[in-house]
């Protein structure tokens, strides 16, 4: 997705799980286009505010300057409508009007660059990536390395007990995995560690 006519958008996902380098590849691209001397707005979602309020960061600490936004829906609103390049890292907690509003910018002449997960800690597909996948002109899924074996990993493990879709969290409560080596919910491990210690005779 190289050469292209007068100011024709479209729209570039970067999925994977945690860890696979979305964020860095983001980066890199805005930064490219930086260069380029095109217009870069950057959006972030307001659930995600582990490293810093007002930039995205990778897990290696590379960083860039954005906007934090509540739900997709505030995209069109921050919008400045010269902006070329749109980035928009953490998409699977922005919502599912992401896919319309991601369509809204194309159309309108930009290039439209959103990263996140493609499966949820079940190994879900997980909602708005899969859609944009098949709206999206451009698509890179980027792998991990598995903390088990050493694979390429497609999974995030999450390693700390809860139901719910979404726990923020990074190092300590999710890993890489393989898909061999990945076990949806918690590990058998950690759910052993989990438990509470058997109460003996003598402890009442
Ligand atoms: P993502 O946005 O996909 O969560 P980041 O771009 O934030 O990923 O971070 C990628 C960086 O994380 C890698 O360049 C590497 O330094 C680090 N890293 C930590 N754990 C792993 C792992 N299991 N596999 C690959 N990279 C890892
Ligand atoms: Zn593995």
């Amino acid at each position: 997705m190289e050469i292209i006519n007068g100011s024709m958008g479209w729209i570039e996902v970067i999925c994977g799980p945690m860890f696979s380098g979305k964020s860095e590849e983001l980066i890199r691209r805005l930064r490219r286009a930086t260069i380029a001397r095109k217009r870069v707005q950057v959006f972030k979602p307001a659930i995600d505010l582990r490293y810093s309020a007002d930039e995205i960061v990778s897990h290696a600490d590379r960083r860039m300057a954005s906007e934090v936004v509540e739900d997709a829906g505030q995209i069109l609103h921050r919008i400045d409508w010269r902006t070329e390049v749109v980035g928009i890292d953490e998409a699977n907690f922005m919502g599912p009007e992401l896919v319309g509003v991601a369509g809204t910018l194309a159309d309108s002449g930009k290039q439209v660059i959103i990263a996140g997960l493609d499966t949820d800690y079940l190994g879900r597909p997980f909602a708005p990536i899969p859609e944009l996948l098949a709206l999206a002109e451009s698509i890179t899924k980027t792998l991990a390395i598995c903390m088990q074996c050493g694979n390429p990993a497609k999974h995030t493990q999450r390693l700390v007990e809860s139901e719910a879709l979404i726990v923020v969290g990074a190092s300590g409560m999710y890993e890489a995995r393989c898909r061999r080596c990945f076990e949806p919910g918690v590990p058998r491990q950690r759910q052993l560690e989990l438990m509470p210690a058997p109460r003996g005779p003598q402890n009442g």
